[in-house]
C-alpha cells in the first residue's frame, strides 16, 4: 500500500516539499501549517482559504491524522487527564495541569515504556510503539483545542509516558513544529524533556542549536541501588550520567532539574541526601522531590512527611535549591509514574521487580 504523509507530522519546509512535488506552489504550505497547528483544524475540507482542488487533493492523498479523545476526566485540583486513541487504535494519555502557576501540558511519546523504572505503572507496560512527530505534537494540539486554549501560554512538559530520548529524532521534530511561530509557537524554553538518562542521546541533545528545558531522573545515590530502581543505570551509570550533565551546556540562569522519587526506606535516609549533595557538586541544578504516588503492584510506599521535609532540610543546609512536588491529580491516576492505558491495568504486579529490590535494601 501507498505510504501516506501525515500532514500534521511535517514541518513547515517538508509540507512545502511536499506540494511542490504535487504540482502546488509552495506558499500554501504555510496556510496548511496555521490550519492545522494554530488553529486545530482536523479536516483539509475546512481550510476554507485554500482551492477546492486543492482541498480534495490533500484529502486524496494524504492523512491528517489526529489523536480522538476517548475519555476526559478531572481531578479535584482543576488537572484533568486525556486517554487519546490514535489512528492505530493504540491509546495513551496526556494530562492539563492548571495553575502551577503557568497552565502545563504533560504529554507522551511512546505507547508505554521500554525503561521498567521499578516505581512506574507506565514501566510495567512495557515499550509498544514510539509515537510519531505528529502524535506527539497532536496530543498538544488537541489538548489546547478541548481546552480552548489555542490561544494561552502554556508550558509543556515531556513527562507522560515513554522516554523521549529513546524516541529521540520523532521528539525533536515534535518540538521543531510546536515551536514553529506559524503554529503554537510555543518556545523551547518553556517546553522541559525528562529523561533517565540514555546518555549517546543525552550527548546528541546537547548539540542541537536550540534545546528544551533538561530534566533528569535520577532517584538514587548509589550506583547498585539505581541499577534496580532505574534499570537503565546498568547501561549508562550514575557516574556518566553526571559527568554528562556537567559538561552539558547549560545556559545563564537556567539549571538542570535532578527529579528524585522519594521511597520510604529505600533512598530517603539523611545519608543519601547528603550523598546526593556530594553528587551534584560542580553541576548547576536544582532538586525536585517527588514522594511517590503509591499505586497497586508498586512495592514502594509515600514517605512521611516529616522524612521528606528532613532530606529536604540537609540538601538546603548545603546549598542545593530544592523543592518539594505537590503532587496534582493523585485522585484521577494522572500523577507523575500512574499514566497507564486501560488495557494494561490488568497486568499483573511486576513481581519480579518487587523481590529485587526487597533484596535490594
Ligand atoms: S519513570 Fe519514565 S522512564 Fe521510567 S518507566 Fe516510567 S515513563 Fe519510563
Amino acid at each position: 500500500m501507498e505510504h501516506r504523509l501525515d500532514l500534521a507530522g511535517l514541518e513547515e519546509h517538508e509540507l512545502e516539499q511536499a506540494l511542490a512535488g504535487r504540482g502546488q506552489p509552495r506558499f500554501h504550505a504555510r496556510q496548511i501549517f496555521q490550519w492545522i497547528h494554530k488553529r486545530g483544524v482536523t479536516d483539509p475540507e475546512a481550510m476554507t482559504d485554500l482551492g477546492r482542488d486543492l482541498r480534495r487533493q490533500l484529502s486524496d492523498e494524504f492523512d491528517l491524522l489526529t489523536p480522538e479523545v476517548l475519555r476526559r476526566e478531572q481531578s479535584s485540583d482543576g488537572t484533568t487527564k486525556f486517554l487519546l486513541r490514535l489512528a492505530d487504535g493504540k491509546q495513551i494519555e496526556s494530562v492539563y495541569i492548571p495553575d502551577t502557576p503557568a497552565q502545563t501540558f504533560c504529554i507522551s511519546t511512546q505507547v508505554g515504556c521500554a525503561m521498567r523504572c521499578a516505581f512506574c505503572l507506565t514501566g510495567k507496560m512495557g515499550i509498544d510503539r514510539n509515537l510519531t512527530a505528529g502524535e506527539i505534537a497532536g496530543q498538544v494540539r488537541v489538548l489546547a483545542r478541548e481546552l480552548g486554549m489555542l490561544d494561552t501560554r502554556f508550558n509543556i512538559v515531556l513527562m507522560g509516558m515513554g522516554e523521549p530520548l529513546h524516541n529521540y529524532e520523532a521528539t525533536m521534530k515534535a518540538l521543531r513544529i510546536l515551536a514553529d511561530e506559524h503554529g503554537l509557537a510555543v518556545s523551547p524554553r518553556r517546553v522541559t524533556l525528562s529523561t533517565v538518562g540514555v546518555l549517546p542521546a543525552l550527548e546528541k541533545l546537547a548539540t542541537e542549536p536550540v534545546m528544551p528545558n533538561l530534566a533528569i531522573s535520577l532517584h538514587s545515590t548509589t550506583e547498585e541501588q539505581r541499577d534496580l530502581l532505574v534499570p537503565i543505570n546498568r547501561k549508562y551509570g550514575l557516574k556518566e550520567l553526571l559527568d554528562a550533565c556537567r559538561r552539558f551546556p547549560v545556559k545563564r540562569r537556567e539549571r538542570i532539574t535532578f527529579e528524585y522519587v522519594m521511597l520510604d526506606g529505600v533512598n530517603d535516609t539523611p545519608e543519601d541526601a547528603r550523598r546526593l549533595v556530594r553528587l551534584l557538586h560542580g553541576i548547576r541544578g536544582k532538586v525536585n522531590l517527588l514522594p511517590l504516588n503509591e499505586a497497586a503492584g508498586i512495592p514502594f510506599t509515600r514517605p512521611s512527611d516529616d522524612r521528606v521535609n528532613r532530606f529536604a532540610r540537609i540538601l538546603a543546609d548545603h546549598g542545593v535549591t530544592v523543592s518539594v512536588r505537590k503532587s496534582r491529580g493523585r485522585d484521577i491516576r494522572a500523577a507523575c509514574g500512574q499514566l497507564i492505558t486501560e488495557s494494561a491495568r490488568t497486568d499483573s504486579p511486576g513481581k519480579r521487580l518487587a523481590t529485587l529490590m526487597s533484596a535490594g535494601r
